[in-house]
């Protein structure tokens, strides 16, 4: 099947690197494809660069376990992560890419009367936001996915779980291939292999990037980089509120389906879902310690199997095929910082933790009119960096599904 391989065509340019962008985003991750593409796109800017250290999406966005929801519990982030569900819904016709988005529902399981306390707040808050949510009974959890042990025997009873039937996933690695190439057809250089080892910063505006590759000006330069986020931050002489975890995912041999929703569960600690070739991908906490390299520890691994195996006994002898590491940036209110700097012409956007898969449509959408007006969109107003001095903060930990 690949005798022709070497004839297919290029799905984006390998361009040299111009002296001069309007906008440099550096990171090319899905949200840092994404802000390209809408800049392109939606705000009319178009001598843009991509600047990626290693290749296009390799980062978190290729090791996520791509689950897709907006059931945040605050206006604010309920907002963002819902705008960012409406972009999925028309995306692979907008880029003309399958992106195998698939709305199977997201289960977030309750296992005791506090789960469900605090379920039956989220859900109100969520439908009082136009987003759909349900709280479920056992048995509703029970009629949804068979395998799930619902009994009374189990150690942590499934006594409900919230349910939001437009979540579900999507395919990781697309969403980067859809977006770089669509905005390479809107013109903006993409530039693999390519690390950004310093900001140049003049009189408080920034004038470009110092990379690996040498200078290249930008009038406005936007961070992009999830886990090394701290670091690009030092590099403008700034300190952001970010730890860098280790976040660790892994994937089963392909077994026939047999689970065709996404099942959450905070309290045994463990997420579930099987992709279209039948692997089980299976989601863990972070590994409590900082970090940059992008692998976490054993015990995590085995903690996680184990909440997979509270949940899912006939799971037992499935063996595991592979895991891996990525490096997630968390913030104190596990919420993003979608945000102008005190530096002209310097934006970051990151902080998105465990969590910013979900998010990249509506990521890319709003931080593009933040660069291209200088100034923050509606629904991102909330996630400046300055939340941090005023104390707005917007405590999303119940919600993000993933303890940190
Ligand atoms: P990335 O994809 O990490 O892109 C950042 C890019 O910046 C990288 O490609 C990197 O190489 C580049 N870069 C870094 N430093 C430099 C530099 N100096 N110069 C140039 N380039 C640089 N989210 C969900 O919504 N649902 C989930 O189910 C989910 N599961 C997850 C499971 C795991 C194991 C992990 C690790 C994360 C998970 N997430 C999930 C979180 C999600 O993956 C991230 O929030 C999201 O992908 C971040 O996207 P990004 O484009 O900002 O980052």
């Amino acid at each position: 099947a690949l005798t022709f391989h070497e004839n297919w065509q290029r799905a984006w340019r390998n361009p040299t690197p111009k002296p001069l962008y309007d906008v440099i985003i550096v990171g090319g991750g899905g949200h840092g494809l994404a802000t390209a593409y809408y800049l392109a796109k939606e705000c009319g800017v178009k001598n843009v660069a991509v600047v990626e250290k290693g290749w296009l999406g390799g980062g978190n966005t290729a090791r996520n376990t791509t689950i897709v929801r907006s059931n945040y519990l605050w206006d604010e982030a309920a907002h963002l992560y819902e705008h960012s569900l409406k972009l999925w819904e028309g995306l692979s016709q907008e880029l003309n890419f399958n992106l195998m988005f698939s709305q199977r529902g997201v289960l977030n399981l309750g296992h005791n009367l506090q789960d469900m306390r605090d379920i039956e707040r989220r859900v109100s808050a969520n439908r009082l936001n136009g987003i759909d949510s349900e709280v479920l009974d056992t048995k509703g959890v029970q009629d949804l996915v068979p395998l799930l042990d619902c009994s009374d025997n189990a150690r942590y009873p499934v006594l409900g779980a919230s349910w939001q039937p437009r979540g579900g996933v999507a395919r990781h690695d697309a969403v980067a291939w859809g977006y770089a190439r669509a905005a390479d057809q809107l013109g903006v250089d993409l530039i693999q292999q390519t690390e950004v080892t310093g900001l140049r910063i003049e009189d408080g505006k920034v004038k470009g990037v110092e990379t690996s590759r040498g200078f290249i000006g930008g009038e406005k330069v936007g961070c992009v980089v999830a886990g090394n986020s701290g670091e690009l931050a030092r590099m403008a002489g700034m300190t952001m509120p970010l730890e860098s975890h280790p976040l660790q995912a892994m994937v089963s041999e392909p077994v026939k389906p047999c689970i065709d929703t996404v099942i959450m569960s905070n309290a045994v600690h463990g997420y579930i879902s099987q992709s279209d070739k039948g692997d089980l991908v299976i989601g863990a906490g972070i590994d409590s310690y900082n970090g940059f390299g992008q692998r976490g520890s054993f015990p995590v691994i085995e903690h996680t199997i184990s909440a997979i195996i509270e949940m899912f006994p006939f799971l037992s002898r499935v063996r595991m095929n592979r895991h891996w590491g990525g490096i997630v940036d968390t913030c104190p209110d596990a919420c993003p910082i979608i945000s102008k700097t005190d530096i002209k012409g310097l934006y970051f956007n990151c902080g998105w933790g465990t969590g910013g898969f979900k998010a990249t449509p509506g990521s890319g959408h709003v931080f593009a009119h933040t660069i291209a007006n200088d100034s923050p969109h509606p629904i991102a107003a909330p996630f400046n960096l300055n939340r941090f001095v005023t104390g707005h903060l917007i405590d999303e930990h119940g919600a993000a599904g993933v303890a940190h």
